[in-house]
């Protein structure tokens, strides 16, 4: 059972957070990037495969510029419903803090496609080198997951490659967030309280 890291770390009846039915709604693969406020701010980073969401938290963030190896650390499997969560995770629960959906969209394998895509997926998943298209509506074009094998076993690196989408200049997912996201405003509402 793949989601039971996910749901031991995690009490339902407190977190608002999807238990996990594992429902799909469409035969395209989807990916969603959440920003996350926890005890540090990251960004989630999820890639359907056989319905569930495989994740990796990545602490800078995603960058369109192919110069940048954004770590990324792989997290349990959360479920497929994730994708649509946002909301804030009550104070003493796992991730207490506020989640809001930064980019979503479908993805593809660079490689190969048609029925077995999926199985090729998982294949290279366990092989440590993802290479894939993002279709969102910030993170587009071909992307690479590496596994790095000298650290521990749950990094690796979100790497852009270079095409249409690539940028050259620097990158700041920050830069790239509304003003007014949910996160900001509660931030800045937090700091008021903090700051009378
Ligand atoms: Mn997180």
């Amino acid at each position: 059972m793949t989601l039971t890291d996910y749901r031991q770390k995690r009490d339902f009846n407190q977190s608002p957070e999807p238990e996990g039915k594992v429902v799909k709604d469409s035969c395209k693969l989807v990916f969603v990037v959440q920003r996350h406020k926890a005890s540090r701010l990251h960004y989630d980073f999820r890639l359907e495969m056989e319905g569930v969401l495989k994740s990796w938290a990545i602490p800078k963030g995603p960058s369109l510029n192919p110069a940048d190896k954004r770590l990324a650390l792989r997290v349990e499997d959360h479920p497929y419903e994730y994708k649509d969560f946002e909301g804030v995770i009550p104070a003493g629960n796992y991730g207490a803090g506020i989640v809001e959906n930064w980019d979503h969209g479908h993805y593809t394998d660079s490689e190969n496609s048609g029925k077995d895509t999926e199985i090729k997926l998982l294949q290279a998943l366990k092989a440590g080198h993802l290479k894939i298209i993002l279709h969102g509506k910030k993170l587009k074009g071909e992307f690479a997951l590496v596994k790095l094998k000298a650290k521990k076993d749950n990094a690796w690196l979100l790497i852009k490659h270079k095409d249409s989408y690539a940028v050259q200049e620097n990158y700041d997912s920050e830069a790239d967030t509304p003003k007014n996201s949910p996160i900001n405003q509660w931030l800045s509402k937090s700091n008021q309280n903090k700051n009378p």
